[in-house]
């Protein structure tokens, strides 16, 4: 049991204890003076009641003296009995006993000899005696001596006895008696002697005490107030103690935000400042310091310590505006701060702090320094970039290499051309050379011939290693005319083995554009092996490979016969891997298109009527781009 709770129990127990017994011993003193003043009065009406006889004894005796005859005595006994119906009969004795008058029981004629109280004691009757003087004896029946009309108390009961052996002469009995339950309480009794001398009966008296004479329902009413009163103090010590518990860990909460506001305050990498109402400075993070200097001191008007300048917004930066706003505000991207080292370029908002009221009790300005941020974001940008180049690159190298190997067939043709042309001018040069009369022109064109064969093989060779070998991306100006000749040459013998009708239109002044030779020949490449392998097995193919100035761009078209581009692929053209051809990789598009982007150009594929075409766009070198 908690011990608020045991000293509730016990202050109730105390003072129902307390309570408890004062109040039961004043109903218990109550009801005994009740009872006593009840008996009082009933010994006090007995103590008439034997006055009364003795008057009637002293008058007839006084009568009887003064020579009254018995006849008219008897009268006056009659009348006399008929007022106290106690008195049973008046007698004579001279000294035998003779009634005067009727008398109410039998009563002895021979003299009664006197008890111990000087009373005459009926021999068989318990209840009459007598009182005698002189010659005169008034009999008086003890039990008229009680009377209805006495009785108001029904609870109490009451007797008279002899003087002598202390028989009952008359009793009441309690006429309502006592229940079970008011056993178990005590019994109130009284005793005393009547008043009168020469009736001394013990006049007795009892009254068993009750419940319903005793608090028992107000004590219980006030056991049940005086627990409602303790358990209402219990619950108002426990809610008090309750809410002091809460109060206090609602303090110790409350500290700990604080203290741990107090630390992100501190710790976080953004200038906080925190002013009141009149934009004095209150509060400052360590970032705030560093990032304003002196300039920053507590009580200084922030709108003077800080100063914005508007870089790279069209809006002149308007502070009257930024630091009266009623609601947070972001300052304006491009806002640089000025401060005593230089101007930072920044990010930030200022938020006012509300009372409950909604007033403004002050702003919390919030900065970043972006600079460093920027520089981060450029080189992991530029690193990305990078990194997507070089990947770029070696899947361009890759591919390039595949298509190579593809081509095998015609390279090797387009090599074995010039190769055969050499040994053919070589021998000839020897036979020349073995005549007796040669001709030494003749000699010099062969041997001219076959330099010029060598060189041509020596230049194809060249440029299939340009092909193969992986060299970083290398801007510069191109001439589009010239790719366009690589890539006939290239792509000649294959077309020619397919049946395939390869046109090439270059444009006739030079095309220069910006960008890399390898990349942009590997693009149109791939768009004439796409536009061949989409003509091929068809009447009449055609590849038709077209350059021309557009404005001030180059736009390279690569045109066929074949079916176009079938739907599931022509809203997807330049995602990876999608193909329709069975050894396909699907890469061939994406990758032209990545490379030609690369090249700030751009590349686009539809269905015209009667094939495929293919159009790339590509920006002018600048000088071209000036003259156009
Ligand atoms: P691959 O050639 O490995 O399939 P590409 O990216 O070069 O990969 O081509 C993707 C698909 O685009 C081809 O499979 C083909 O279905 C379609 N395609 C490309 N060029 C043409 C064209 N000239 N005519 C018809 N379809 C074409």
């Amino acid at each position: 049991m908690k011990p608020l709770h045991r000293a509730a129990l016990l202050a109730w127990l105390g003072i129902m204890l307390g309570v408890g017994l004062l109040w039961w011993s004043a109903s218990v003193r109550d009801a005994r003076v009740r009872f006593e003043t009840g008996a009082r009065i009933l010994h006090r009406v007995l103590s008439q009641r034997g006055e009364q006889q003795e008057a009637v004894l002293a008058s007839v005796t006084a009568l009887a003296r003064a020579g009254v005859q018995d006849g008219a005595l008897g009268g006056y006994a009659s009348a006399m009995r008929a007022q106290y119906p106690q008195i049973v009969g008046v007698q004579r004795c001279r000294p035998q006993c003779e009634s005067l008058g009727p008398s109410g029981a039998a009563l002895p004629t021979a003299p009664v000899p006197k008890g111990g109280s000087g009373l005459q004691w009926h021999p068989n009757l318990p209840a009459l005696y007598a009182l005698s003087r002189g010659d005169v004896r008034v009999w008086v029946d003890a039990r008229y001596l009680f009377r209805e009309e006495d009785f108001s108390d029904l609870t109490s009961a009451f007797r008279l006895r002899r003087p002598d052996d202390g028989r009952t002469l008359v009793q009441r009995a309690v006429r309502d008696p006592a229940r079970g339950a008011d056993r178990l309480l005590p019994v109130l009794r009284v005793g005393k002697v009547l008043g009168s001398a020469e009736q001394p009966f013990v006049f007795e008296g009892e009254h068993p005490l009750r419940w319903t004479e005793l608090p028992v329902a107000g004590l219980g009413l006030l056991a049940l107030l005086l627990a409602g009163i303790a358990a209402g103090w219990v619950r108002l010590i426990e809610g008090r103690e309750r809410a002091r518990r809460a109060a206090r860990e609602a303090r110790r909460a409350l500290e700990g935000e604080r203290a741990r506001a107090g630390s992100a305050f501190h710790a976080v990498s953004e200038a906080l400042i925190v002013t009141d109402a009149r934009h004095r400075v209150r509060l400052a993070n360590p970032a705030a310091h560093a990032l304003l200097g002196e300039a920053l001191t507590e009580g200084r008007d922030l709108r003077e310590a800080v100063g914005f300048r508007a870089t790279l917004d069209q809006q002149p930066f308007d502070p009257s505006a930024f630091w009266g706003q009623s609601r947070p505000t972001e300052l304006p991207p491009g806002v640089t701060l000025v401060t005593g080292d230089g101007a930072r370029l920044v990010e930030g908002a200022l938020a006012p702090v509300l009372e409950e009221d909604e007033a403004e009790a002050g702003w919390v300005l919030v900065l970043r320094d972006v600079g460093p941020l920027r520089a981060r974001v450029q080189a992991a940008l530029e690193e990305g970039e990078r990194r997507v180049r070089e990947h770029a690159e070696t899947l361009a190298h890759v591919t390039r290499l595949s298509t190579l190997g593809e081509m095998s067939a015609g390279l090797a043709h387009e090599l074995n051309q010039p190769l055969t042309a050499i040994v053919s001018h070589g021998q000839a040069a020897l036979r020349l050379l073995d005549d007796p009369e040669r001709d030494e022109a003749r000699v010099r064109r062969s041997v001219e011939a076959t330099v010029t064969q060598a060189k041509r093989a020596a230049s194809i060779i060249a440029h299939l290693r340009t092909l193969v070998k992986r060299d970083p991306t290398q801007t510069r100006p191109v001439d589009v005319n010239q790719v366009l000749d690589n890539v006939a040459t290239l792509m000649g013998h294959e077309a020619e083995r397919d049946g395939i009708r390869l046109t090439v239109c270059p444009d006739p002044r030079p095309l220069i554009v910006q960008g890399d030779p390898v990349h942009l020949e590997q693009v149109l490449l791939n768009l004439v092996r796409n536009a061949a392998d989409a003509v091929r097995a068809t009447p009449g193919a055609e590849v038709r490979l077209s350059a021309r100035q557009q404005g001030a761009g180059a736009l390279v078209e690569v045109r066929d016969t074949g079916p176009g581009l079938p739907d599931t692929v022509r809203d997807r053209l330049f995602t990876p891997f999608v193909t329709t051809k069975p050894g396909g990789l699907g890469l061939g598009l994406s990758l032209s298109h990545t490379l030609v982007q690369g090249m700030g150009g751009d590349l686009r594929g539809e269905n015209v009527s009667g094939g495929a075409v293919f159009t790339l766009t590509l920006p002018l070198a600048r000088r071209e781009a000036a003259h156009a």
